[in-house]
């Protein structure tokens, strides 16, 4: 009987997972209308909602002990506070921190609001690393949690996201009393997974990575979490795969056919060795009879574009037609260019599809598709149209796949009755995050760049420091090469995030956990507007020299024309904003100017880096940093350091916040909250291969084993979510 009436009372404690957040002690209508602003509206999502960081307050040191230039957890009381008003646009609010062995000085910049939350006889606690200046012990923006009323010795303090209407303390209150609520909670996972990995319960998890007590309990309660995260999503992206597959009959392409051997005898080049091996890797999964979803991973220049053509000659060999996606006109037209030779070569038909295509063209290639005539189609987002009906695509490429949404791709799939699936794409992606973005696919990389033995040099300067970039586009203009000189954006505005992080408030309304640690040019700074750039550069910096524009507000054939005059070398330097990063090949160009380099990912300037040193001669690309930032700088230096996209994009990817990294274009990833890409790559792995081992042996999880499993897939990825006794 008691064993029964346990069991119940787990299951009820387990449904209340879904039950609204109002139902948990200390949440009024007030604050469950705040909480609904960071998307918690069920316990789950409360006691998902995990801790940022930790306040380790087992391991503090007194003001007296703390050693300079180390990091330490003080805690103290607050003996004044006051807001220093140093320019305009500088507030700093200093707080004299004292404890029974002596001072220290905390400073807080562009944060002014704290004078309202922390008042003189406040219990704190920080952390950050010990300075010293002008006599005393200090702190610059550390780490800082308010001690209300709790017993903070000895404890280590969860600190959760919060807002400025519901405090890190108030929050922990409303978690803790959430986690009361579902205390004994079932674990969806099987058993047998569990020990295999030595994990956790789900319960016992939930516990510790909220109120850890210690913190290595917090780290595997963590690794625990981490894993089921994954495990879902992965299972999830197996299971739509088997259903989208499930009943069709895959195409077993013939990838030794006589078309195919034409195409590559008509090739002006050898292939690399990388390129062959990427070849045979594709032609292997087109041939076996499972719909194929390979993932080619090269960096621009690496020569992907001729391994699509290959299998696209495959898909003619088995009879098949094969469209091929790109994401922008230019990149469309490039591609018609330089494969329609090879294709003409080995006797395929092809057309070009765009937004521009006229309208008795589009016909023609509609009806071309449609009757089986053409045997390639290349084209934009133009290709997705509804009428758009391939006879018999049994492949489908898509070309800088990265730009391209779920939907998308689902869309261009669902024109074939059960295609193989090939995507190109320059950003070097590691493996663990194409298995969290894609679940099941195969991978190649190319690495080396064919046929380019000139070196690349890369600078980063401060904006004060500009002129060395110009000076070293003026010799390159001299030796009749030419520039790029590139623009975050046109006419632009900060956008919203920066600025209310340069304010001090991250946009979701978090306190930022990031010190803002330059203040020398929040008063200054005004992005580079490429019009504006454009006019300078040609009146002071190259008069002598013709400077282009390119933007994306331009217009199809704007575009086209500034492009072609650039391609000729009737423009000597272009002023762009990122639309060049893909589709421009102008082997003359050796300088790359980049400004504001400091606003993008890493990955996007090894991209754009990437269209200067395609020729002989060496070139030089100058990243201009907006900020003085020592972060910044040292992040933009990883550029300096490396020329290898993988080491960058995995470097970019390790500094960035779990859940950032995903972006909100793939289905199912904002399932993500505590993984991080490169850190649990070897969790990733995991996760991966017990995903496929569980849908290889019960693809609709019907075993009683996994009704658990099946049962917390329903509830993570179907859209509507249900919240019970509302
Ligand atoms: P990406 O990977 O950026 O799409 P492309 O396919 O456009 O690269 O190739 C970049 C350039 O390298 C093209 O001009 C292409 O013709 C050339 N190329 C590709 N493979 C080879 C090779 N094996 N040898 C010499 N040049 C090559
Ligand atoms: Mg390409």
């Amino acid at each position: 009987m008691g064993q029964e009436k346990s069991k119940i009372d787990r299951l009820q404690r387990t449904l209340a997972l879904e039950s609204k957040v109002s139902h948990v002690d200390g949440v009024s209508a007030n604050r469950a209308s705040v909480l609904r602003k960071l998307n918690i509206e069920t316990v789950r999502d409360l006691v998902t909602h995990y801790p940022r960081r930790y306040l380790d307050l087992t391991n503090v040191t007194t003001i007296a002990q703390a050693r300079i230039g180390e990091q330490c957890t003080i805690a103290g009381q607050i003996h004044a506070i006051e807001l220093k008003r140093r320019r305009r646009n500088l507030q700093i609010v200093e707080i004299s921190l004292v404890d029974e062995t002596g001072l220290l000085i905390v400073s807080v910049f562009h944060q002014p609001w704290l004078m309202d939350k922390m008042h003189a006889g406040d219990h704190i606690a920080i952390a950050g690393k010990v300075e010293f200046n002008y006599g005393y012990k200090r702190m610059t923006n550390p780490f800082m949690e308010q001690l209300a009323g709790e017993k903070a010795e000895g404890r280590i303090i969860p600190i959760h996201p919060a807002t400025e209407k519901i405090s890190p303390a108030w929050m922990r209150r409303l978690v803790a009393n959430a986690l009361e609520g579902i205390f004994g909670v079932l674990d969806p996972l099987p058993s047998a997974l569990r020990q295999k990995h030595g994990l956790m319960s789900r319960n016992q998890a939930l516990q510790a990575i909220h109120l850890p007590k210690s913190m290595d309990e917090a780290a595997q309660a963590k690794r625990r979490l981490v894993y089921e995260e994954l495990l879902m999503l992965e299972l999830f992206m197996m299971q739509q795969e088997h259903e989208r597959t499930r009943g069709l009959e895959p195409v077993r392409h013939i990838v030794d056919g006589a078309h195919l051997q034409a195409l590559r005898a008509a090739l002006p080049f050898a292939l690399t060795s990388e390129q062959e091996q990427a070849a045979a890797d594709i032609l292997k999964v087109l041939s076996a009879q499972k719909v194929a979803n390979h993932l080619l991973l090269g960096d621009v220049g690496t020569g992907k574009t001729v391994i699509a053509a290959i299998a696209m000659a495959a898909a003619k060999d088995t009879g098949g037609q094969a469209l091929l996606l790109a994401p922008t006109e230019v990149l469309a037209r490039q591609h018609a260019k330089t494969l329609g030779p090879l294709f003409e070569a080995a006797g395929m038909s092809f057309a070009l599809l765009t937004g521009s295509t006229s309208a008795p063209e589009r016909e023609a290639s509609i009806k071309g598709v449609a009757s089986g005539a053409i045997d390639v189609l290349i084209g934009t987002h133009a290709l997705l149209e509804d009428d758009v009906l391939p006879a018999n695509m049994t492949l489908a490429i898509i070309d800088e796949q990265q730009r391209f949404g779920v939907s998308q791709r689902a869309k261009l799939l669902a024109k074939g009755a059960a295609p193989d699936a090939l995507y190109l794409t320059a950003t070097p992606i590691p493996r663990s995050l194409a298995l969290t973005l894609f679940g099941n696919l195969t991978l190649s990389y190319l690495k080396e760049r064919p046929g380019i033995a000139a070196k690349r040099k890369t600078h980063v300067v401060r904006k004060t420091e500009r002129g060395k970039a110009y000076d070293a586009a003026r010799e390159a203009l001299k030796r009749g090469h030419q520039a790029y000189v590139v623009c975050p954006l046109i006419g632009a505005q900060p956008s919203s995030t920066k600025k209310s992080q340069r304010d001090g408030i991250a946009d979701d309304g978090y306190y930022p956990d990031v010190a803002i640690d330059d203040i020398s040019d929040f008063a200054s700074e005004d992005l580079s507007s490429a019009k504006q750039e454009a006019e300078f550069l040609q009146k002071r910096v190259f008069s002598e020299y013709a400077v282009g524009l390119l933007h994306g507000k331009m217009t199809a054939q704007e575009k086209q024309e500034v492009m072609d005059a650039f391609q000729q070398g009737s423009i000597d330097v272009l002023v762009s904003t990122t639309v060049i990063e893909v589709g421009v090949d102008v082997p003359n160009a050796t300088v790359m100017i980049i400004e504001d380099a400091d606003r993008f990912g890493l990955s996007q300037l090894h991209q754009l880096r990437g269209r200067v040193g395609r020729g002989d001669a060496d070139s030089e690309v100058y990243l201009v940093s907006a900020t003085n930032a020592e972060a910044a700088l040292a992040r933009l230096n990883a550029m300096v350091k490396s020329d290898d996209g993988f080491k960058i994009a995995a470097y970019d990817l390790s500094l960035r916040r779990e859940g950032d990294i995903l972006g909100n274009k793939q289905s199912g990833t904002s399932a993500l909250k505590l993984v991080n890409v490169i850190r649990d790559a070897s969790t990733i792995e995991m996760a991966h291969a017990d995903a496929a081992e569980i849908i290889a042996a019960d693809p609709d999880l019907a075993s009683p084993d996994h009704a658990a499993l099946a049962r917390e897939l329903r509830l993570l990825f179907t859209e509507e979510k249900s919240a019970i006794g509302g």
